[in-house]
């Protein structure tokens, strides 16, 4: 048979015809799609990353498939997790990494077999992605600090009475060092000091537990707020406050509005998180994915730059401050969790 896979003809590669070549590119059948995530000491990835983008590949292309791998907080297991991904033939890897920068060696195995790689949540410092998709984590910093800095104010806490602890994200991921930068803007400009600050290695929370706990020992009734970077680690510092004894809990802050973070909230443990809508997150990434299966390229939004200096196209989306005051017409009335799911607890 003559052979039609020319330039301008992918679309008709996906009948089959005259395709014995094998591997084309644009051929959705049966297409694998690799989604790989970082951690298992979060909800949010199992709880909502992961089925809102399986549900969303499932839609868009019902004969491709997820191949789904967590890293467990371990760069090298991702690594092999990638490989192993690759071996298996996935067209597209969607990759939220562990460490943003070993992972560049991932996205240079992808590209070496032509499989586009799209950053997922975090940064990867490679120039050779196809998207990076995220919210603006900065402002995610800005959101937790400025939500802390009012409430210390307004419960009349002096500047001279004490000072904030911080318990900021894992340092191999580039969006803890963007909350970082964001909540120190906030802080280092409120007057308030910053008593000490932590990188939980992973995010891992008995890592911040302990950490906080110590500071109780040294710092005592100084402590007059908790700038946690997220919910995992906020509930951490709530959980060494209460074994401390400590009462009334200073604010802490937090992130991802789980729903432990959310049920906290109520019961008056947890001041603070952050709403960031993983729906449209994971779905955009779905989207992208089933479009660089069928050949497809698209424009970001944005362009965000790699520590490395490469233009990324981009989606950035925006974070929402959650508090008691707003669960309702935020987390709620976006459809994350029903009144229902969140009031279970007695
Ligand atoms: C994510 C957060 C998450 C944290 C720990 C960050 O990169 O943006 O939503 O809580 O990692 O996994």
């Amino acid at each position: 048979a003559a052979l039609l896979l020319t330039a301008g003809t992918l679309a008709g590669c996906a009948n089959g015809t005259d395709n014995t070549g094998g591997d084309t590119g644009g051929n959705t059948a049966n297409a694998k799609i690799g989604l790989l995530l970082p951690d298992s000491v979060t909800a949010r990835y199992e709880s909502a990353d992961k089925p809102y983008f399986e549900a969303k590949v499932k839609d868009l292309c019902p004969d491709c498939s997820v191949l789904y791998a967590n890293a467990d907080g371990d760069a090298a297991k991702q690594q092999q997790q990638a490989e192993s991904m690759l071996t298996q033939g996935v067209k597209v890897l969607v990759l939220d990494p562990f460490d943003g920068e070993a992972a560049a060696a991932i996205v240079a195995s992808a590209k070496a077999k032509s499989v586009p790689v799209i950053s997922y949540d975090r940064l990867i410092n490679s120039a050779d992605l196809s998207y990076y998709i995220s919210f603006d984590n900065e402002k995610v910093g800005e959101l937790q600090a400025t939500a802390l800095v009012q409430k210390l104010k307004d419960e009349g806490v002096q500047p001279g009475d004490g000072g904030i602890l911080m318990v900021n994200g894992s340092p191999t991921d580039n969006n803890a060092s963007q909350f970082k930068a964001g909540a120190h803007k906030v802080i280092d400009a409120s007057g308030y000091k910053v008593l000490a600050e932590f990188d939980t290695p992973g995010w891992d929370p008995p890592k911040a537990q302990d950490w906080v706990a110590s500071q109780i020992t040294q710092f005592g009734s100084q402590i007059k707020g908790i700038y946690a970077a997220n919910d995992g680690t906020g509930g951490a510092a709530i959980a060494s406050l209460k074994a401390a004894g400590v009462s009334p809990i200073p604010p802490v802050t937090g992130q991802d509005a789980e729903l432990a973070g959310i049920q906290r909230i109520l019961a008056g443990d947890q001041f603070m998180t952050v709403y960031k809508a993983l729906k449209p997150e994971a779905e955009r990434a779905a989207q992208l994915a089933v479009d660089l299966v069928n050949g497809k390229t698209d424009k970001g939004d944005v362009t965000v730059k790699t520590k490395g200096g490469a233009d990324i196209q981009s989606f950035l989306l925006t974070p929402v401050a959650v508090t008691i005051d707003n669960i309702e017409s935020t987390v709620v009335a976006d459809g994350f969790y029903t009144a229902a799911e969140i009031c279970t607890a007695d």
